[in-house]
């Protein structure tokens, strides 16, 4: 195993390979971030694992402050994926902003909505460092988590434009036994609320059933909402939106993807489900 900080040093490691399957990361690792690198494993012998917590998609310096920061456990739990192909990429922060790539970031309108109405240039942020990653390491594949749906969405649309030859791989959400997306945020939760987050995944399967029955999506979404508030999370919102193109779902529209936001005891969480209507 690699464990490199310094940016010359990975150019020089990876100079020329262009087999590399990519798993960018903020670190506090979990098993959702290891089937990722599992993935990655399957499809390359040489896998770039990334911790960076990258500030610049962070909305408040508090935020930045409270994401746990867990470099020495992580390596740990990467130890079983160790060979002589296998590179941990932790970079300084100055580094990795002081590259630039030129590039003009246009993203969607859809960008400016769901997380990215209440989280203003958090996207921004994360395509702007996703670009510095792709143009350093040129990977072959890069593996990302449909557990942050929007952030695959708009890291794909980028990626089709300005890295056309990277494939773009998506893996299913990790969940705890009761169904818990698994999240970096959660141990910010103490054991009574992280019991209580439980209510998030139940209350979009219900939502789900709800518009699989009846295509009044907004009235099933306010439903939901109504009943997350009144068990003390503050929604930020609930919504019905077809997969394509993350917009209003319409009653015409077959494969959907019920998204939801929200804070319990002022920790952000988020969770989708896809599901299609027959
Ligand atoms: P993060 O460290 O939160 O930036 O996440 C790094 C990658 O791990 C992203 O592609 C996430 O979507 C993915 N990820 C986070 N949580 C999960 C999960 N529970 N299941 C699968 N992938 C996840």
């Amino acid at each position: 195993m690699y464990f490199i900080q310094s940016v010359e040093k990975l150019k020089i490691l990876i100079k020329a390979n262009n087999n590399i399957a990519f798993v960018p990361t903020m670190g506090n690792l979990h098993n959702g971030h290891l089937s990722l690198v599992e993935k990655a494993k399957s499809l390359s012998g040489d896998v770039l694992v990334s911790i960076f917590i990258n500030p610049s998609q962070f909305n408040s310096q508090e935020d930045f402050n409270a994401y746990p920061k867990t470099l020495s456990q992580d390596i740990l739990l990467l130890e079983p994926f160790f060979d002589d192909r296998f590179i941990v990429f932790s970079p300084k922060e100055d580094e990795i902003l002081s590259h630039k790539t030129g590039t003009q970031y246009n993203l969607p309108e859809v960008a400016d909505d769901l997380c990215g109405k209440y989280r203003p240039g958090h996207f921004d942020g994360v395509i702007q460092i996703i670009d510095i990653f792709f143009d350093l390491i040129k990977p072959r594949y890069s593996v990302f988590g449909k557990k942050d749906y929007q952030q695959l969405f708009l890291i794909k649309d980028f990626a089709k434009i300005k890295y056309p030859n990277i494939k773009i791989i998506s893996q299913d959400t990790i969940r705890s036994s009761e169904s818990l997306a698994l999240s970096s945020r959660n141990g910010l939760l103490g054991l009574k609320h992280l019991s209580q987050a439980t209510e998030l995944n139940f209350a979009l399967q219900e939502l789900v059933e709800m518009v699989k029955l009846n295509s009044d999506h907004e009235n099933a979404a306010l439903k939901i909402k109504s009943l997350l508030n009144k068990s003390g999370w503050e929604v930020e919102y609930v919504a019905i939106r077809r997969r394509f193109d993350l917009k209003e779902a319409t009653g015409a529209d077959k494969l959907l993807v019920a998204l939801v936001a929200a804070r319990l005891n002022n920790v952000r969480l988020i969770d989708n489900i896809e599901f299609c209507i027959d």
